[in-house]
């Protein structure tokens, strides 16, 4: 049988199907797995994602030809059916599963297991052909337990506080920043301060009725507000901007899996680092791998020279690498801003 899911110069395609999945550049009929830049682009005829990615679509790509389907429900495209299933990445990610003849592929987006009130957990769903994503896939990556990490910033916050500093967080805009405020609901005594770029996509994320600390954006303050002891939350690209001047005494840290890394930290010239990402890590990869039952394996982007190998020669899988447009959304505004990133040695 022929692959059911190839890679075109447009995205991953089913032929038997007739549609893409993450398609980048302008296809008649794309699934969308999460509104990421990286996997969502305009251009398409129609866009086909679950109900609750829409705001983030409508937002991110403006009025386009979008058709919802529910969590789990099924739709014949040919004699080819396609479900979508939850991630646990952002609000609105899902795995797409497409079965023909009785043949099951999935593939995964971005995804994460890890608990976050932001989005629907993770669902495993059992396959014959996984596609997945290895942004973290080196066994360095072990995330710390979120709610210990939430705990940390917590004293952080204080800590700034006692030393009339502004706690300055960077996180990345959609998605992340939005789960640290839900972690955050109840911890803080004041609103959390949002960088001008923030406030949509929170907004976004109030709107479709995830819960979260309360917020304010920060330029709503008088100019003379002392902010000592408040925490904003920013971009990365706010780092060395003249945005930061404001906010006079601060200490700056940043959110994400890349803060595992002594390295990463130090290029980065934080004062701290929150490890809280919205992917796997290693040792939840892998075993989600083998939860799926999948007897191949394709990994789309992220670090596959240590993940192919160990498929192979530890688990008997075929796996290989399936080289796709796709990067992490945190690196490459890691990247964006002025310090580059770069994947560590095993
Ligand atoms: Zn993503
Ligand atoms: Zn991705």
């Amino acid at each position: 049988m022929p692959d059911l899911i190839t890679l075109t110069d447009r995205g991953l395609f089913c032929q038997a199907g007739n549609f893409y999945i993450d398609a980048w550049k302008p296809v008649h009929r794309t699934f969308v797995t999460h509104g990421h830049a990286d996997h969502a682009h305009t251009g398409m005829d129609e866009y086909w994602c679950v109900q609750e990615c829409a705001p983030i679509l409508q937002w991110r790509l403006g009025a386009q030809n979008y058709h919802f389907l529910q969590y789990g429900e099924q739709r014949k495209f040919g004699d080819v059916t396609v479900s979508l299933h939850p991630a646990g990445h952002i609000l609105g990610s899902a795995q797409v599963r497409v079965e023909h003849q009785g043949e099951v592929w999935v593939f995964t987006g971005d995804f994460k297991r890890d608990p976050d009130p932001t989005c629907a957990p993770y669902e495993v769903v059992p396959c014959d052909v996984f596609i997945c994503e290895a942004t973290f896939a080196f066994p360095i990556y072990a995330w710390p337990n979120i709610y210990l990490e939430i705990d940390r910033l917590v004293q952080w916050v204080d800590m700034c506080a006692q030393d009339g500093k502004v706690a300055l967080l960077y996180a990345y805009s959609l998605g992340k920043a939005q789960r640290v405020l839900a972690h955050l609901t109840g911890r803080l005594a004041q609103p959390v301060l949002l960088h001008g770029s923030m406030v949509r996509g929170v907004q976004v994320y109030r709107d479709a009725g995830v819960s979260m600390a309360s917020s304010q954006p920060l330029l709503e303050l008088p100019e003379d507000t002392n902010l000592a002891g408040r925490l904003v939350i920013a971009p990365p690209s706010a780092q060395n901007s003249a945005w930061v001047k404001r906010l006079k005494a601060y200490e700056h840290a940043m959110a994400s899996g890349w803060m595992q890394v002594r390295g990463n930290r130090r290029r980065r010239n934080v004062h701290r680092g929150f490890v809280i990402s919205d992917h796997v890590d290693w040792r939840t990869l892998i075993s989600t791998i083998q939860a799926t039952g999948a007897r191949r394996v394709l990994a789309t982007h992220g670090n596959t020279d240590l993940l192919i190998p160990y498929l192979r020669d530890n688990l008997g899988l075929h796996a290989e690498r399936l080289l796709t447009v796709y990067g992490d959304e945190e690196g490459q505004e890691l990247a964006e801003s002025n310090v580059v990133v770069e994947a560590p040695a095993p």
